[in-house]
């Protein structure tokens, strides 16, 4: 029957049963999804005050190449980005080619041969761990004589600030925070929480800076790292601030001397922030941002809608379907290596490309364990699309994320529970 939504589901491989208990869970959400229009619609009016404040016009959308040298485009989305984040300065490129570069060049720009790096909130993620040494590598800040330092969250979940205080030294430099859970199977931190961090650290060491990890954090919460301390914040474009339209690139954000020194890193000493040319890339850069806090939203009513669809059918959620949200992440622990699998098919099948591919774990480079990842991407990689990946290893916890918008976010979940249903991996309740 034309217009009949459960038919079309019906033709996109959703069983009307699996279609009936989605509906069942999403009527009990009404006031989540209120709470994260809100969101939303502050940060949609911050990044609009910013534009206006620094009167973004055509003229800035021109492509520059070579060095690069008075690309006014490049510097009004750099001020735009330092206005949403109330920094000094923000650095802002297509050249910074994940958020993994744009962490590394946060950390060896701020990090001399003698100083320590101290994470006070447990493990960096997976691939931090190359970029500081933690797992050997050439070029490893360790390789330069950064000694590294961790301190483990307590079995509560929550900050040793004994141990921390203990772990902070004459030679501790910089302290990396990571707002989001990442691959670990713990709780994302809130900015409030954050902040408390940054405070602490702060009172036992004044002159101690501090980077965070924001990666999957933005546009959640009316507030970011730097509106709390932080002396950097740092992400990808490819994921939230990219808005599902940058092809490429990362952010740091921050004070004037820290964001310089990035600058010095990321290019040369001597050179800086001058360079960079845009590449015809800035009208993709600037749109996505403006469409951040919508797909953002979009994303959060997926990764809620997961939570109170997987929960009740036993299997553990993290956050769980009742809990607050810092991040667009969702981990849901299936159990086993062939849920996984079945989880992963059926995100791969409601995606608009390579919907007709089969994922497979493989091993990645950056990752100690298989890696098995969905994704049909318009942006090769982009986790803000509709994307699933985790590391085969116990809990068989696969990473949920994403949606350009909340309607292909919830096809893309009812279609990993059918794939699940269909592998009989899970029972519906009658
Ligand atoms: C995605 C992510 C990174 C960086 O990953 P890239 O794939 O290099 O962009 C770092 N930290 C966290 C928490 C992340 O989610």
């Amino acid at each position: 029957m034309d217009g009949d939504l459960s038919a079309l589901y019906a033709r996109l491989g959703v069983s009307p049963r699996v279609y009936a208990y989605g509906e069942a869970a999403l009527e009990r959400l009404a006031d989540r999804f209120g709470e994260i229009d809100a969101v939303a619609e502050y940060n949609q009016g911050k990044v609009l005050a910013s534009m206006r404040e620094n009167r973004l016009s055509a003229a800035h959308f021109a492509a520059t190449t070579g060095y690069g040298y008075d690309d006014a485009g490049r510097e009004v989305l750099e001020r735009i980005y330092a206005g949403i984040f109330h920094t000094e300065a923000a650095l802002v490129r297509p050249q910074i080619t994940c958020g993994t570069h744009a962490l590394a060049v946060a950390l060896s720009a701020n990090l001399l041969p003698g100083d320590e790096l101290l994470s006070p909130a447990g493990a960096p993620y997976d691939t931090l761990e190359e970029v500081i040494g933690i797992r050997e590598s050439p070029c490893s800040l360790a390789e330069y004589g950064v000694s590294y330092r961790q301190v483990d969250l307590l079995p509560d979940g929550s900050f040793d600030y004994d141990g921390i205080r203990s772990a902070i030294h004459g030679k501790t430099k910089l302290i990396t925070i990571q707002r989001s859970k990442g691959y670990a199977v713990r709780p994302s931190f809130s900015v409030e929480q954050i902040g408390e961090l940054i405070r602490f650290c702060k009172s036992v060491k004044p002159d101690v800076k501090v980077l965070v990890d924001n990666c999957y954090g933005e546009f959640v919460e009316r507030r970011e790292p730097s509106d709390v301390g932080a002396d950097m914040t740092a992400g990808s474009l490819i994921k939230n601030p990219g808005g599902g339209l940058a092809p490429a690139g990362g952010y740091i954000c921050g004070t004037r001397a820290c964001v310089e020194r990035c600058a010095y890193r990321l290019s040369a000493p001597g050179l800086g922030q001058e360079v960079g040319a845009n590449l015809g890339l800035l009208p993709a850069l600037y749109q996505g941002l403006f469409l951040a806090p919508a797909v953002t939203a979009g994303a959060l009513k997926g990764a809620v809608f997961a939570a109170n669809l997987y929960e009740p059918l036993g299997f553990p959620c993290v956050p769980g379907g009742e809990e607050p949200r810092h991040d667009i992440i969702q981990a849901v622990e299936l159990g086993s290596r062939e849920a996984m699998s079945a989880f992963c098919l059926g995100i791969q099948s409601a995606a608009p490309v390579d919907s007709f591919v089969t994922p497979e774990p493989w091993p990645m480079p950056g990752y100690d364990a298989e890696v098995i990842m969905a994704a049909g991407a318009f942006v090769q990689g982009s986790s803000i699309e509709l994307s699933a990946d985790g590391p085969i290893r116990p809990p068989y916890a696969v990473y949920f994320q994403g949606g350009l918008t909340w309607y292909h976010a919830k096809l893309g979940i009812l279609m990993s529970l059918q794939k699940l249903a269909e592998a009989g991996l899970v029972t519906l309740p009658e």
